[in-house]
């Protein structure tokens, strides 16, 4: 019975490998002229200032709904993208799209110090040319580098080769865009490396927000972080803050901004738009 039971289990796994890499080459297939055929969209998701509960900015993210897919999420079909290759160009149809929204934004009356957060895969930052394309993507558009942000994950980074990454990030930093390190602790990179990253701000990940207040290694990772930040000069955003309570004990450590459905769940740009405006309106009286 136990051998037939491991026989068992073993073809269900094969199964589903087999299920898995089918689902790969069906969004390989379908990815392949999502671009050009105009399945993608980019929503927004404020990220607000823990202190005065104001959006400061927001990270767009990539929605896509394929005519025979259906809505696939980012989580799957970004690996995928990497995989094949597509990621340079969706990755390049991502930037000019948030940074155009980001111009139009800023003359439609949003503050001046708005900014939209773009995230970047390893692949694209690895393309030679990458800090002159922002650059050329940023004077096309007309919009300020310092009102865009540039998201790359802590694992994407501590797989690199460090000279190499820290030049690039370096090149990128002194066109005027910032620099922030997503996902941060989940990447196993060490302290020194992070110290020489030439980054602006530290995302901490949604995983250990999602234990806080009370679970004390969630507060003893998030506390550590905080502090960690605050020695490097980073600014520090929480991701996946869903709760009153995780604000509250954010912004009590020193986190200086939170992101996350307690605030606002990602939305279309214009529904974005007006309820940036709507929440800056001051006060009539
Ligand atoms: P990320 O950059 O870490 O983005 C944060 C993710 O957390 C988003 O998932 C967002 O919708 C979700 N989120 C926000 N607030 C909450 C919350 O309060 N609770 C929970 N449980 N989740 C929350 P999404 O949109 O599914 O994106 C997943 C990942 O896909 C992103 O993680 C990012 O790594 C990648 N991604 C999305 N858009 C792009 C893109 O344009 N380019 C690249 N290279 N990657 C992208
Ligand atoms: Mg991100
Ligand atoms: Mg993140
Ligand atoms: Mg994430």
């Amino acid at each position: 019975a136990v051998a037939a039971e491991g026989g068992n289990a073993s073809r269900v796994f094969r199964a589903d490998q087999a299920g898995k890499l089918l689902e790969r080459l069906e969004i390989a297939h379908a990815l392949r002229d999502a671009l050009s055929a105009g399945e993608f969209e980019l929503h927004y998701q404020a990220k607000v200032d823990l202190a005065t509960q104001t959006p400061i900015g927001a990270e767009a993210l990539l929605r896509w709904h394929s005519p025979t897919l259906g809505r696939v999420s980012p989580a799957v079909f970004i690996p995928v993208a990497e995989e094949t290759g597509l990621i340079i160009d969706i990755g390049a149809w991502v930037l000019r799209d948030a940074c155009r929204r980001m111009k139009a934004w800023l003359d439609a009356g949003f503050p001046a110090d708005f900014r939209v957060a773009v995230n970047v895969s390893v692949q694209q930052f690895r393309q030679p040319d990458f800090p002159e394309m922002v650059r050329a993507v940023l004077e096309e558009t007309g919009l300020p580098a310092s009102a865009l942000v540039l998201e790359m994950t802590e694992s994407a980074l501590a797989g690199e080769d460090d000279a190499g990454m820290v030049a690039t990030l370096a090149m990128l930093r002194m066109t005027g865009v910032s620099l922030s390190i997503d996902d941060f602790g989940t990447g196993y990179s060490s302290l020194s490396y992070l110290g020489r990253l030439p980054a602006d701000e530290l995302k901490i990940d949604q995983s250990f927000v999602r234990g806080l207040p009370d679970t004390a290694g969630s507060q003893t990772i998030v506390n550590a972080v905080i502090a960690m930040g605050r020695d490097l000069g980073m600014k520090l955003v929480a991701e996946g803050v869903e709760t009153l309570a995780q604000g509250d004990y954010l912004g009590g450590q020193g986190c200086q901004v939170g992101q996350g459905w307690l605030f606002a769940k990602p939305l279309p740009a214009d529904d974005f738009a007006r309820w940036v405006l709507d929440a800056r309106v001051p006060e009539a009286g």
